[in-house]
Formats: C-alpha cells, structure tokens, sequence
C-alpha cells in the first residue's frame, strides 16, 4: 500500500489517514468501535483537533483497546501561549505521552496569523511543548490558501493541512510544489468538501492520485470506514464514471460552491458567510439549529443581510453571496413544516 513522506517530520505514514470529526455524532459505543476498525484495517494517522467535542477522547479510549501505533495529529483555537494548556488536555484525552503533529487550528486571517506567530502567541506555547517533548511536530490548517502560502515560505512548520477536494483542487497549483520544496508534509483534509461530494469513490480516487499527500477523511460508521479504505486498497484509478460524475458536480457547483477562505469578510452585518453558505452540510453533519445553539445565532444573523453587496468583488470565485444566502434561509424555512427546524 502506497506510503508517504510527510516532509522534514520523516513520518512515514499511509496515503490514507483518518479524521476525527464524524465520529462526534456517533454513539460512544459506535465510535469507539470505528475507530478500532480502522486501526485494524491498517490506517497508521489519525487526525483530530479540541474543538470536535468528544473526539479526542473517544479516540483514546479505543487506542487503549488496539495492540498497534498510530502517528497522532490534533489541534487547538487558542492563540495565546496558552496553547500549551490544549496540549496538555489533548495530551490527557487522548492517552498518550507525546503527540506527533500539533498544528494552529484554522488560521483564517492574516490578522490572526500575526496574532498566533507574534509574541505571546500560540506558536510560542507549541514551541515550548515541543521543547518539553510533548510534541513532535508543529502545523497549521487553514482554509485560506494565501496564509498557508506565507506559513510555509517562513519554514516555521513541519506540516500542513489543507482543503483538497476535486470541487477545491487549487492547493495542487498554488501549495503542494511549494511545500514539497521546503520539504513539509501536506495532510489534504476535507475530500469530500465537507460532505457535498456524496461519490466516495470519484473524490478519493481524485485525492489519491496527487502523489505526496496524505488524505484524512473522516467516517462516523463502519460501512463508510470500510468503503474508504477499499477504494485506497484496490489502488484504482480515477475512471470514465469517476471523470463524468466530476464534470457534472462541478458545473453543478460552478457559483456556488464556497472555499470557506474568508476573503470576502468583513460583512457589514457581521455574517458569518462561509458557515451560511455551507448551511445545508453543516445541519446535516451537526443536526437542525433549533438543536444547536451556535447554527441557530448563524442563521438568525444572517436573516440581517441588507445586500450591500460589499461582499461581492472580495470572493475570487464570483459567488452570489446575498443571493445564496437567501436560497439556504428559504431552504432552511422550507423544513420547519416538516418538523426538522
Ligand atoms: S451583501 Fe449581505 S453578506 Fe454581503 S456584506 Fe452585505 S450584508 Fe454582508
Ligand atoms: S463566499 Fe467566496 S470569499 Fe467568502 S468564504 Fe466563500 S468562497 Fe471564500
């Protein structure tokens, strides 16, 4: 099976990781049981991050019931040196003594990078628990390519991850030469695109075939875990259905498929756009925003869109910002009847 390099960290791992998130809206006893699965299957990364509730726990206590190791990647939010104490949390939740990747969770503005690489920042609190031998590694994720672009020229960090997706394929051009010339490792999140790109086979064939990646997709069942890692067994190739459902999904997508990068903030209404925009697999990966809090303040804000339109010339993909959050608030008005919100 096809392994790969990632970067200066010399961990070699399989092309196909694994990643964390769906399995916060298993059951305890569900997850607990896919996470063991996969490890037993063969999958040697597992990434995970603070911020998915339950998850850096539920892994810790599978990885207490499987013989073999697994490279741990995790996360954290903060951007203070109080980074430091997430490590330690993450460190206690999911079992072990050191982890091998711990990167700067979404940095989604220059701002914000200047805050965690400044003083007192975040990069300074992993630098110490690396120093402590808490951490192998240090990375960054990010949804804006342009941030990961500056992250990597100055050859702070061993690792990157980034959205890769055959609905978001611009790291192929514009990150993974670069990175491969500093010589980080590249974990290619989101092959699915948060869950718009349903054919499991097209989008991992796609993934795969980039060669020095590491793909993390994520399965909250056992059917989903066992689809995925057969399609990276059977090491086939992208193929005639494959190219015919992509070109289909893309024009479908064309205009209206958000990156989640940011650029066209800030909303005169203080909108979070990216979230709006990706309403619909948002509700169906975290359930309806009568359920949870957080969705339900997104939507309920977004209803203040005056259509300013300030928004529009800073989305490089020409996205009808106004006019699509209006269809997701009418989408999301139209399941009230039906009981879902
Ligand atoms: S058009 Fe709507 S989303 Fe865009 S900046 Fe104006 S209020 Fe915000
Ligand atoms: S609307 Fe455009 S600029 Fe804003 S997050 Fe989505 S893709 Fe990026």
């Amino acid at each position: 099976m096809e392994v790969v390099r990632l970067g200066k960290t010399n961990i070699f791992v399989k092309k196909l990781g694994w990643g964390g998130i769906p399995i916060q809206r298993a059951t305890e006893e569900e997850a607990i049981k896919v996470i063991k699965e996969v490890v037993d299957m063969g999958v040697d990364l597992i990434d995970t991050a603070r911020a998915y509730t339950n998850s850096e726990e539920r892994i810790g206590r599978a990885l207490q019931e499987v013989k073999k190791t697994v490279v741990l990647s995790s996360k954290s939010h903060v951007r203070s040196e109080k980074i430091y104490d997430d490590v330690l949390l993450s460190l206690k939740n999911l079992q072990v003594k050191k982890i091998n990747i711990y990167h700067l969770h979404n940095v989604s503005s220059f701002n914000d990078y200047e805050k965690v690489m400044g003083p007192g920042g975040a990069y300074q609190g992993l630098k110490r628990a690396q120093e402590e031998g808490l951490i192998d590694h240090i990375g960054i994720t990010s949804h804006n390519l342009s941030i990961l672009e500056r992250a990597i020229k100055e050859e702070k960090f061993a690792v990157i991850m980034v959205c890769y997706s055959f609905l978001e394929p611009a790291a192929a051009e514009k990150i993974f030469p670069l990175a491969k010339e500093k010589n980080l490792g590249i974990l290619a999140m989101k092959p699915f695109s948060g869950g718009v790109i349903e054919n499991a086979g097209a989008a991992l064939r796609y993934v795969l075939a980039t060669p020095d990646i590491v793909a993390i997709p994520g399965s909250e069942t056992l059917a989903k875990a066992r689809e995925n890692w057969e399609i990276f067994r059977s090491k086939a190739p992208l193929n005639d259905e494959d190219r015919a459902y992509i070109d289909k999904l893309r024009k479908e997508f064309d205009r209206q498929f958000c990156r989640r990068c940011d650029y066209c903030q800030p909303c005169t209404q203080q909108i979070n756009i990216q979230l709006m925009l990706g309403i619909k697999s948002v509700v169906k990966r975290f359930g309806s925003p009568e359920e949870v809090k957080w969705i339900k303040d997104v939507v309920e804000k977004a209803r203040n869109c005056t259509e300013c339109g300030e928004c529009l010339p800073r989305c490089p993909y020409q996205l009808p910002i106004p006019e699509l959050i209006k269809k997701n608030l009418a989408w999301l008005d139209s399941l009230k009847p039906k009981g879902i919100f």
